[in-house]
């Protein structure tokens, strides 16, 4: 029984892999969480950190509260089981349970009575005495689990363990899975690619991509309200049918044309229209997307043209098209249709079951979205959130970039960190409470915020009551909280970002400019408007660019041309944070008190550069004269 919390872990592999980034959730005691994805999105590497069978980059993992980055597998009381099963062939399967028992010094009645226990459990009490060579694979795959559950861990991890195993097979010890779990009373985290196993499976699942997590949600709620076009089509069988469209209000209705011509127009329910992120999609392109049992056959007047039937049984999957369309529009009937191949029919579809993606981000543009996001200014140290400016806690300014003050930014937090009731350390704004969607697993509560195009949506337990039209306070905490710049990069980062600023002199030599500060000297040509003396030299956070190394040129890197082959400084690595698709690097530059910070493209990596030169350019620093 335990809690496993991973804070912002990251896993870069040797040769610079990004295997996992900013990997952030807790996971209760007694939950079985599940992490699907493609092959290769990083479930294997999260899970495998969690085990301790490989070493975490960056961020922190805590096993009931405990930090668990340095603790040996051994010592963490977890047990992982592998898609192979690993039994040792010469021995029963009593003595393959007992094994581990025995290394550990196990009296030998405990062990007897563990391992009896366990096989009753798994139900293969009358195969004790056979050997592995004898057992069919789903038996093979008990006694794994058995082997680790006479260790009465606190946690279960399961890498594919179906994987090997035929299809009905799978499906049997699924079910035999999700009883252990109600057995056991213990936290089980499970990995998947397969996404039937982990919507059947999971209490919450995680769907992951490229080494980033996409969303974290139950299974109705992914499948309900996934938030960007990949959980979307990843989820649901056949997968959810994408369309070109383009918004467009008529008398006060939002509605979508599919095609140029009048036949293809589709009109959003009044509630649909409110969820509606941003009016700034009225007029735009976006995508469509609508599941293959949300659409209804031999109704309404859009005409597709059928190729292929699928009778499966009880229900019917029909592959069609739509006029001068490509990509195959699926739609699934429940009943036996006699709707035939190569013919045309007339669809409808169920607007209330319809989502809306935006074309370049892809993320869902109507319901609850995976992050709120508002835009906002940040000066020096007021945050201005449409009419309301408020005072920004010092700590969460202390973690802002400098590009993050001045400028158009955005701010971001999930719908369920945002809370009602008062929380300590949190952003308190202003807002009404404008409709709400109740949903399966909870209300999504829309709130508008004066001077905002658009809504604040909020997750919140069916049994919470706030008035409507009512002007409340909503508590967003500090360490919830998201900037971005306008390209959605992060502007505010993990570590406390110091000034990258130091005591410097400034000489000059002929028609040269000499900066000296600690043992480094920058060249550069004499700027009228500076004089000899004493001052605080800033290096400019998005200015300064890294001079790679033989091997990195080797692999294709470039480095910059130098105005002068003197200006730069030695620098080693500290850390790295992503932030999106530009990384904020933290250095130590000798002199300098606190180590500096500057962005780069994240294709740079410090992992793949412990030490490194930096080149600082003409425009890459400010002088302050000393008073
Ligand atoms: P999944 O379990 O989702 O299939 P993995 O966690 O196994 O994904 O892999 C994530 C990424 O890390 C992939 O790009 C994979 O090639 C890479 N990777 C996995 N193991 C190693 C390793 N030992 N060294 C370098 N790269 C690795």
């Amino acid at each position: 029984m335990a809690d496993v919390t991973l804070k912002h872990v990251y896993k870069v592999y040797d040769g610079g892999v990004r295997a996992v980034n900013d990997f952030d959730l807790e996971i209760k005691d007694k939950e079985f969480v599940v992490f699907v994805g493609p092959s290769g999105c990083g479930k294997s590497t999260t899970l495998r950190m969690i085990a301790g069978l490989e070493e975490i980059t960056a961020g922190q993992l805590y096993i009931d509260g405990e930090l668990m980055n340095e603790v040996e597998p051994k010592n963490r009381d977890i047990a992982m089981v592998f898609q192979s099963y690993a039994l040792y062939p010469h021995m029963t399967v009593y003595d393959n349970m007992a094994f581990g028992l025995k290394l550990r010094h196990t009296p030998k009645d405990e062990i007897d009575r563990r391992v009896r226990a366990a096989a009753e459990i798994l139900e293969i009490s009358e195969l004790l005495t056979r050997k592995p060579k004898a057992l069919s694979g789903g038996q093979r795959q008990r006694v794994a689990l058995g082997r680790t559950i006479v260790r009465n861990p606190k946690v279960f991890l399961l890498d594919e363990p179906l994987s090997n195993l035929d299809a009905k097979l799978r499906v049997s010890m699924r079910s035999e899975i999700t009883k252990l779990h109600e057995k056991l009373q213990t936290t089980f985290i499970y990995v998947t690619h397969d996404q039937t196993e982990a919507m059947t499976m999971g209490n919450r699942i995680v769907v992951m991509k490229n080494g980033f997590v996409q969303q974290v949600d139950t299974p109705i709620t992914l499948f309900e309200d996934p938030s960007n076009l990949f959980v979307a089509t990843f989820l649901g069988s056949p997968q959810m049918n994408i369309v070109d469209a383009e918004l467009f209000m008529d008398d006060k209705v939002l509605k979508a044309k599919l095609n140029e011509r009048d036949d293809m127009v589709v009109e959003f329910p009044d509630i649909k229209a409110k969820e509606l992120a941003s009016k700034q999609y009225i007029g735009q392109k976006v995508l469509l997307g609508i599941r293959p049992e949300h659409v209804r056959p031999n109704q309404g007047k859009m005409s597709v043209y059928v190729d292929v039937v699928e009778h499966l049984g009880d229900e019917t999957i029909l592959y069609t098209k739509m006029e001068n369309r490509k990509e195959q529009f699926i739609i699934k009937t429940p009943f036996n249709s006699k709707i035939h191949s190569n013919e045309s029919i007339n669809i409808e579809l169920d607007m209330n079951h319809v989502y809306l993606f935006d074309k370049d981000t892809q993320k869902a543009i109507m319901g609850i979205p995976h992050e709120d996001e508002i835009p906002v200014r940040i000066d020096n140290n007021v945050i201005n959130i449409g009419e309301q400016a408020i005072v920004l806690d010092e700590g969460f300014k202390n973690h802002l970039l400098d590009n993050a003050f001045n400028n158009d930014v955005r701010l971001g937090i999930k719908p369920d960190y945002i809370s009602t009731e008062e929380v300590p350390n949190a952003l308190i704004i202003k807002a009404k409470l404008e409709f709400i969607d109740p949903k399966t697993d909870y209300q999504a509560l829309y709130f508008s915020l004066k001077g905002i195009d658009g809504y604040f949506a909020l997750k919140v337990p069916n049994d919470v009551k706030i008035e409507l039209n009512k002007e409340v306070n909503l508590y967003l905490p500090y360490q919830r909280l998201s900037v971005y710049d306008l390209e959605h990069n992060k502007v505010n980062s993990r570590e406390v970002v110091y000034p990258n600023s130091i005591n410097a002199n400034v000489s000059f030599s002929g028609e040269e400019m000499k900066i000296k500060f600690g043992n480094n000297v920058l060249t550069y040509p004499k700027d009228p408007s500076i004089s000899e003396g004493e001052y605080l030299l800033t290096l400019k956070q998005d200015k300064l660019v890294p001079i790679f190394n033989k091997k990195m040129l080797k692999q294709g890197h470039m480095n910059p041309s130098m105005d002068h082959p003197n200006n730069k400084i030695k620098v080693s690595a500290y850390d790295e944070d992503v932030l999106g698709s530009k990384l904020l690097t933290y250095v130590e530059v000798q002199g300098f008190e606190h180590y500096c910070s500057f962005v780069v493209n994240n294709e740079f990596s410090v992992y793949k550069m412990p030490k490194f030169e930096l080149y600082i350019p003409n425009d890459g620093f400010v002088l302050t004269p000393k008073q």
